[in-house]
């Protein structure tokens, strides 16, 4: 898993710094937030997720029982099909996970101060090379799923899939009926 998650680093590091060009351009300042607070889904790969879980368990205790409370919250709101802001966004709008966010949230920038009526604007090139980094983390991950984060960090909680995991075993039947309900994609299937 080290060596997998080196890899992550160099994936995201490679993403910036293709994009940096178009990213130099955008409106986005610390303090806005406009993305994490209208989240839809922020889709991740499980070793992703697995460096997520990685850092909060570093967190104050207090902040790690918080979370668990929010994420559950979260998770029935979203089953109503109600969207809420990403659980790791603070109140003063920075982000708790802010080094090792997901692909999903490094890619997404705009070249305007974003509202209700004027969404993001990302450069299709962006988005062209953000879906090639998404693929590239599919194949490193291949032995794992992609999809929500909350969804994500949900299994990797579960002591049997988080050690199906760890050891590099794939066992999709092991999360057959959880995935179906909540459109979790197997990496395999993406490579
Ligand atoms: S993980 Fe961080 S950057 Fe991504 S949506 Fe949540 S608060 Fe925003």
């Amino acid at each position: 898993m080290e060596k997998k998650t080196r890899q992550l680093k160099r994936i995201y590091s490679s993403f910036e710094k293709e994009t940096k060009g178009y990213r130099d351009k955008q409106a986005c300042e610390k303090g806005c937030a406009y993305c994490c607070s209208e989240a839809g889904s922020i889709d991740i790969t499980t070793i992703e997720g697995l460096q997520i879980r990685n850092t909060m368990k570093n967190f104050p205790k207090p902040r790690q029982k918080a979370l668990t409370k929010i994420f559950q919250k979260e998770i029935k709101k979203r089953e109503k099909g109600i969207n809420v802001p990403c659980p790791f966004l603070m109140r003063s709008k920075a982000c708790m996970i802010y080094e090792v966010r997901p692909l999903s949230c490094r890619r997404i920038y705009s070249y305007h101060t974003c509202t209700k009526e004027k969404p993001p604007e990302i450069s299709r090139q962006v988005m062209k090379i953000a879906d090639q980094s998404i693929k590239k983390l599919q194949q490193l991950d291949d032995t794992g799923y992609s999809g929500h984060l909350s969804y994500i960090l949900y299994m990797l909680s579960t002591p049997a899939f988080y050690q199906t995991y760890i050891n590099g075993d794939f066992k999709p039947e092991e999360i057959m009926v959880f995935g179906k309900s909540h459109k979790i994609i197997i990496n395999k299937m993406m490579i």
